[in-house]
């Protein structure tokens, strides 16, 4: 399935997608139309019935993020994919590393954005008043954790995968030099770009997906998730250790290559530039810099 956040006449509300007819069927659960993604994802976990209303056109609703306000931060993961791990320590804007030989981390590097970062698709994105010459994008396939659990084998962690969606990890680069924790070169307010809605796992083979990016129709990343240094089970597997992952979690698998700081010179975002980014089956999530 893929569910959206929908608003509609002055409504908020879950509603499944079928993106051929151009209809979203919102959804109900016990007689109740489900306003909340978080809401619906604590129903299904626990295997409650999910009945679909009458269709409505998709063209008459705005979609909103799939997860418009998740609960807790978004889990990220930095240098994921081996070229982008490259082209970031080459850049000079890589203070996890401090020569070549290292720029392929030996075990997943994690940060958070906070949850209020997260804004949907054909929304304004940017560092608040401008303040960030150095703005960057980040395509990057969503996990939406389900079942919760904590020290989860990896054999076992694809079970806990409710599905997937696409996330621009905006950033702006200058701070995250300046600061060296990356946090506030991430976090920033609609600096968590995701949508256009979330697709549930059974629908989409995770470790075989391919994440493209254009800035205003120019090409700039184009590879597959086969190609991430530490794949999904590998990753629930450690931020499970210490951490209880919980229904709606979010986790940023990381960027491919392509990014604006891996050209010379760099190629960095500006006011109006329009960032768009597709992975197979899960839509396009477009937005432009304010
Ligand atoms: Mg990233």
């Amino acid at each position: 399935m893929k569910l959206a956040t929908l608003r509609h006449r002055d409504e908020t509300f879950v509603a499944s997608v079928d993106t051929n007819a151009g209809t979203a069927q919102p959804i109900n659960i016990n007689g109740n139309r489900v306003s909340d993604m978080l809401e619906l994802i604590d129903h299904m976990v626990a295997g409650h019935d999910v009945a679909h209303e009458q269709a409505i056109a998709l063209s008459d609703a705005t979609v909103i993020a799939p997860i418009p306000r998740p609960r807790r931060n978004v889990m990220c993961v930095g240098k994921n994919y081996y070229e982008h791990a490259h082209e970031f320590t080459k850049s000079g804007f890589d203070s996890s590393a401090s020569s070549a030989s290292d720029a392929v981390p030996k075990a997943p590097i994690i940060f958070t954005k906070m949850p209020e970062s997260v804004v949907g698709p054909d929304t304004l994105i940017g560092f608040p008043d401008n303040q960030c010459e150095q703005l960057d994008y980040e395509a990057e396939l969503g996990v939406i954790i389900g079942k919760p659990g904590q020290g989860i084998s990896t054999e076992n962690a694809m079970d806990h995968v409710f599905g997937y969606v696409v996330i621009n990890d905006l950033t702006a680069r200058d701070l995250q030099a300046k600061h060296k924790q990356w946090f506030l070169g991430k976090s920033f307010e609609t600096s968590c770009p995701m949508g256009p809605w979330l697709v549930t796992a059974d629908e989409v083979d995770g470790s075989d997906l391919q994440v493209q990016c254009w800035v205003n129709g120019e090409l700039r990343q184009n590879a597959s998730t086969r190609d991430l240094i530490f794949d999904i089970p590998t990753l629930i597997n450690t931020l499970s250790k210490g951490i209880e992952l919980r229904p709606g979690d979010v986790i940023a698998t990381g960027t491919p290559v392509g990014v604006g700081i891996g050209f010379t010179p760099p190629k960095f975002l500006k006011s109006g530039d329009k960032v768009e980014i597709e992975i197979t089956g899960l839509g396009r999530l477009t937005n432009t810099i304010r």
